[in-house]
């Protein structure tokens, strides 16, 4: 299958490209073009115009300041894997970014695109949530911060504006007594995630919970945070006995069925790979 036809812009800058965008509401953003193409190639979408930001110094590199990470939009699956700064401030997103697809789409995949898309199964979105990532975002309107829990609103929806661009991921740094997992559960054919868990634990000196966060994708259409489970957690020991209990009530509001699996069993998985993702954070605390 062909695309149809669309005119092509390559700006040099932010400024730039918001511009095009404002200029021609049938414009799309292209980053690695890992969706986006596939997509246009079904005929899905068909937009007037794709702006191609990839080769925008401002959204490239990773840099560490002031305890937070920040990443470039257009910094790759395969960067953030092998990152030594995100290992050290941010080891969930490294961890999650290695599990995406195959060599090609870490290579081409972006956390821009990636986030932007917001696909249900995809997996930066909820290890974006579980790290309280803040997405810097640029529009015609000039700029502005949005919460990742702002973020993400419906199925493949987000809170861009029609002319905005996400900018840069800002991630604070992990603290002393941190642990995090990232664990998913993948279609054997697509290897999209059926059920993907990112969990942050931090533990005190005596080894008693001080906060924790779980948040899932692949459950329902956006990514989800188990925010009653996990602040249940807090104070607690984090022992098996502990995680367990506090993933017996939970339950992922409007969980998807689909012809891939049912919603109860993907209720199943968000418990059985919760508790996974959490002993392994609390081990690594
Ligand atoms: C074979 C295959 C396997 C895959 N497996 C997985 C997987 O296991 N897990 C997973 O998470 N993903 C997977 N993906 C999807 C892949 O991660 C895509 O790269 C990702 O969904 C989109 O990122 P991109 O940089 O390619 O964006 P693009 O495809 O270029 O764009 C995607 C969408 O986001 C918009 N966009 C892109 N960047 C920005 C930005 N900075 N600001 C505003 N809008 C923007 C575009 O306009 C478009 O609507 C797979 C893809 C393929 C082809």
């Amino acid at each position: 299958m062909y695309p149809s036809k669309f005119d092509y812009h390559r700006p040099s800058s932010v400024q730039e490209a918001v511009q095009i965008l404002a200029d021609n509401p049938d414009a799309k953003v292209l980053a690695g073009g890992h969706s986006l193409i596939p997509v246009m190639k079904l005929r899905l979408a068909a937009p007037a115009a794709l702006v191609d930001i990839g080769r925008i110094d401002a959204l490239q590199g990773i840099s560490r300041s002031n305890g937070s990470l920040r990443i470039g939009a257009c910094v790759t699956y395969n960067e953030i894997a092998n990152s030594a700064d995100v290992q050290a401030a941010a080891p969930l997103l490294a961890e999650a970014a290695g599990q995406i697809g195959d060599r090609q789409v870490r290579y081409r995949g972006t956390i821009g695109g990636n986030l932007s898309h917001a696909d249900p199964a995809s997996d930066l979105p909820a290890a974006a949530l579980a790290l309280g990532a803040t997405l810097h975002v640029a529009g015609s309107g000039g700029s502005r911060s949005v919460s990742a829990s702002d973020f993400f609103v419906d199925l493949m929806m987000t809170a861009l504006q029609a002319d905005e661009i996400l900018t840069e991921v800002e991630i604070p740094a992990a603290g002393a007594g941190t642990g995090s997992a990232y664990v998913k559960f993948e279609h054997p054919a697509s290897g999209y995630a059926l059920c993907g868990a990112a969990a942050v634990v931090t533990r005190d000196a005596g080894g008693s919970c001080t906060g924790a966060s779980l948040c899932f994708n692949g459950v329902s259409a956006t990514a989800v945070s188990a925010a009653d489970a996990a602040s249940s957690l807090v104070g607690s020991d984090l022992s098996d006995g502990a995680i367990d209990s506090a993933l017996s009530g939970m339950s992922i509001p409007d969980a998807t069925g689909d012809m891939f699996a049912s919603a109860g069993y993907r209720q199943e998985l968000a418990r059985a790979l919760g508790a996974q993702a959490l002993r392994t954070a609390r081990d690594r605390a």
